[in-house]
């Protein structure tokens, strides 16, 4: 199967939800960025809900959330909030949902741990990680300025940090409403992001890690400047499909439900071999670094929200090719340069 098909045209309301399986419901969250909204799943679990994420950690999230206690969740507590990877558009709202419910938080350790790192990072720690790394990669003037200038954004997006969760991880049975959700693990966007698994009728909300339209950012940290996410996102990726059949329905976390998952997955895989070879190609030109690789790998205008994300992706890559013996590389007068 070539294309993939969105049994649901539209989602629903904010404050609202959608039924889209036996007691899975969509629950649609508009958030003020490029990437304009996020979806999470409220699961029927005996006389309350279990929540699959929780929103970014805006009023504006709580303001629909507000809307959504009295309407999606007719007044029904929140008994269990599982958070599938630490963004703060996954996580944000775990912490004030957790206080205001009683609810634990499940998620994976990896994750936590990522969350904690970003969460407690000195605002001057961050300015400069983000001005030697991204300099190191080639970054430089007023976009480098601003990156660096943040400090530590990540907080003021998960304003309140979740309890300390209850772990899972992957092949873990979580049993919801007398159903069993099944962990899978995808890695490359995230460390170790929760996957969910519904066996009996194929259900899977997979999060970050299978998107319909768009290809999950992969980055590289400061704090772990070899990490190679784009082979752990495809091995991650080959594995779920190995491991779930073809007809299941996937829940994304951002545009539509759909079916297609193995088209998608070989959709995703091929797209980062063909930006790997775009990045080998330019190597063997001249040796280059991660800003010189931009203009290849996104053909328009990035601001410096969208910068940050394409210099992790070009980043990403160049690690890729070098940790496959595909590119060499070399530290001169402060800048990284890759060859081939
Ligand atoms: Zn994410």
């Amino acid at each position: 199967m070539s294309e993939l098909q969105y049994p649901f045209s539209q989602p629903p309301q904010p404050g609202e939800r959608l039924e889209v399986a036996p007691g899975v419901y969509w629950l649609y969250f508009p958030m003020p960025l490029a990437l304009d909204h996020i979806n999470l799943w409220l699961l029927e679990d005996g006389d309350g809900w279990t929540l699959v994420d929780t929103g970014f950690g805006t009023r504006h999230t709580q303001k629909i959330w507000a809307e959504a206690f009295d309407n999606a969740l007719e007044g029904r507590p929140i008994r269990r909030i599982i958070v599938t990877h630490y963004h703060p558009d996954h996580v944000g709202q775990a912490g004030w949902l957790a206080q205001r419910f009683g609810a634990p938080v499940r998620m994976t350790r990896g994750e936590w741990e990522l969350l904690n790192h970003l969460h407690s990072a000195e605002d001057d720690t961050v300015r400069q990680d983000v001005r030697h790394f991204m300099g190191l990669h080639g970054l430089h003037g007023e976009p480098l300025d601003a990156l660096s200038g943040r400090g530590n954004g990540f907080r003021k997006v998960v304003p309140i940090m979740p309890p300390t969760p209850e772990f899972i991880a992957a092949g873990d049975a979580i049993e919801v409403n007398g159903e069993t959700w099944r962990v899978h693990i995808g890695r490359g966007h995230a460390p170790e992001h929760a996957c969910l698994f519904r066996e009996h009728d194929h259900v899977l909300i997979s999060g970050d890690q299978v998107l319909p339209r768009i290809s999950s950012n992969l980055t590289v940290h400061a704090r772990d400047p070899d990490d190679d996410p784009v082979s752990a996102f495809v091995d991650s990726l080959t594995a779920i499909k190995n491991a779930l059949p073809e007809d299941s329905l996937v829940l994304p976390a951002h545009g539509l439900a759909f079916h297609g998952l193995h088209a998608r997955i070989d959709a995703l895989v091929k797209h980062h071999d063909e930006q790997l070879s775009v990045a080998e190609e330019a190597c063997e030109k001249a040796p280059l670094t991660a800003y010189d690789l931009l203009p290849l790998l996104f053909n328009r205008k990035l601001d410096n929200n969208q910068m940050m994300f394409a210099m992790g992706e070009s980043i990403a890559h160049l690690n890729c090719l070098h940790a496959h013996g595909r590119a060499t590389r070399a530290d001169r007068e402060g800048r990284r340069y890759y060859a081939a």
